[in-house]
């Protein structure tokens, strides 16, 4: 096992890297910028570097300044928790050179991944079912000949786009000549990379993606599904595991598709292969991603495996002690993201002081935070400031232990997102269990009244 760790990120999931370092026995050692200073990360850690002044640009990504900060303090390994550097395979690259484990994929699979049209090819080689779709197109009249080929809706996807960005659907001919050439400028703009594919757009699907976790010695076992349909711009804001549509055997088809695909590219670590789940039960590859996941403790909840413990232990040369057959699916797990942001101003971003935060907590109850009371959100990074977790034995139980996590749970100071949550927690179409991507858009209206009847109730 590794001693000392360098975790190359911030905010709960820095925190969450930590706890995992601590229960291992290794020591944790935190980077930081100017503007978090006093962050919980920090303070957690066992040692800190500050790397560089506020803007991410500035320090969470500022690789030269990460790696002096590991070489200084001594650390084995780097863990890059998600976002920043965590699919950046250069970044990968350069800890090796200079001696540090890099706790994630080879990066030579997340460059791979990381560019969605290779992601695809590679899915269809390990007989993964992907969407019926082209690779690069090169000219507007490969995309509308394409595109006539598979059918209206289509959706032009940018190779080396990401959370959510460069994507653009067209219902018809006129459009996509229109949007053709706004996402290739929009790609370049966003991505330095102005290539683009196209896929056939499903109208009502499913987000529903697989966990992975593969050890050093070409063992890649899945845990589960994970339902993530509930999305504001293609951003998840609640997830659940298992899946209110996916049964037994379609879990294990899904399943072995997912490792099969890993088994091909080499895979090692935690990664997630998402998948769109049709309205006839038809599931097709959407893209991996090639780290772990916000939503992943909605996993550790269901199967009862710490996938951070895991995810250092591979990278520490452990195999696993357990096989496929030990993975086994029980209750139901439901987290909330909550967001600084108002979601009655279209979820503008609302940093400021937590003057008071108290934490949900009862049966059921897990809380992802690094916000204390009289923490400053700063407004350089993303306003996640908590996710919340319930476990229930059924479905409904997680959902009635959300309800009453959110209403205990109190950020004075900022608005949030919870009142959002409460809503689609009463929803009827997602108590049913039959939420579709569509969701948010076809729900809004009355979500909308909803937070207002709820904004005037409590002013009264
Ligand atoms: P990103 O890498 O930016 O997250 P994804 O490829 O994972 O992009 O897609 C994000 C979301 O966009 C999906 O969860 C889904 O809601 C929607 N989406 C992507 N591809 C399709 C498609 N072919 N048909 C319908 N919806 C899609």
């Amino acid at each position: 096992m590794f001693k000392k760790i360098l975790i190359a990120n911030r905010g709960e999931i820095a925190l969450r890297i930590m706890r995992a370092c601590r229960e291992l026995g290794v020591q944790s050692v935190a980077i930081h910028s100017t503007a978090d200073t006093s962050s919980q990360h920090v303070k957690y850690a066992d040692e800190s570097v500050c790397v560089g002044r506020t803007s991410s640009a500035e320090s969470y990504l500022r690789v030269p300044n990460i790696i002096a900060a590991a070489e200084i303090t001594g650390a084995d390994a780097i863990h890059p928790g998600y976002g920043f550097l965590a699919e950046n395979p250069e970044f990968a690259e350069i800890c090796a050179e200079n001696g540090f484990t890099w706790i994630g994929p080879p990066a030579e699979v997340i460059r791979q991944m990381g560019d969605k049209a290779t992601a695809r090819t590679m899915a269809v080689a390990a007989e993964v079912p992907v969407v019926p779709g082209t690779g690069l197109v090169a000219s507007v009249e490969d995309a509308v000949k394409a595109a006539a080929e598979f059918g209206y809706p289509v959706i032009i996807k940018a190779t080396a786009g990401g959370g959510g960005k460069g994507m653009r659907v067209a219902w018809d001919e006129d459009e996509l000549m229109k949007n053709y050439v706004a996402a290739r400028t929009e790609a370049g703009a966003s991505f330095g990379n102005d290539a683009v594919y196209i896929e056939k757009y499903l109208v009502n699907p499913r987000h529903v993606e697989v966990q992975l976790l593969g050890d050093g010695s070409g063992n890649v076992l899945y845990f589960g599904e994970r339902d993530c349909s509930i999305q504001r711009r293609h951003q998840k804001l609640i997830e659940e595991a298992p899946s209110p549509a996916v049964d037994a055997d379609l879990r294990r088809r899904m399943g072995e598709a997912a490792v099969r695909l890993a088994k091909r590219v080499g895979y090692t670590s935690a990664g997630t292969v998402e998948f769109l789940l049709d309205e006839d039960g038809s599931f097709y590859f959407m893209e991996m991603n090639t780290r772990i996941q916000v939503e992943h403790p909605v996993t550790e909840m269901v199967t009862g495996y710490d996938l951070m413990k895991w995810m250092i232990r591979v990278a520490a040369g452990e195999d696993f002690t357990f096989t496929q057959d030990d993975v086994v699916v029980r209750g139901h797990a439901i987290e909330c993201r909550i967001n600084a942001e108002n979601p009655e101003r279209d979820f503008m971003p609302c940093p400021g002081r937590v003057f008071y935060y108290h934490a949900p907590g009862g049966p059921g109850i897990r809380v992802d935070t690094h916000v204390y009371s009289d923490y400053m959100v700063p407004p350089h990074y993303d306003s996640l400031l908590a996710k919340i977790i319930a476990y229930g034995e059924d479905r409904e139980e997680a959902v009635a232990r959300m309800r009453r996590a959110l209403t205990e749970c109190v950020f004075e100071g900022l608005p949030t997102s919870t009142p959002f949550h409460l809503e689609v927690l009463e929803n009827p179409v997602f108590l049913a269990g039959k939420a579709t991507t569509r969701f948010l858009d076809e729900e809004l209206p009355q979500l909308q009244e909803g937070l207002r009847v709820r904004a005037k109730s409590e002013e009264g």
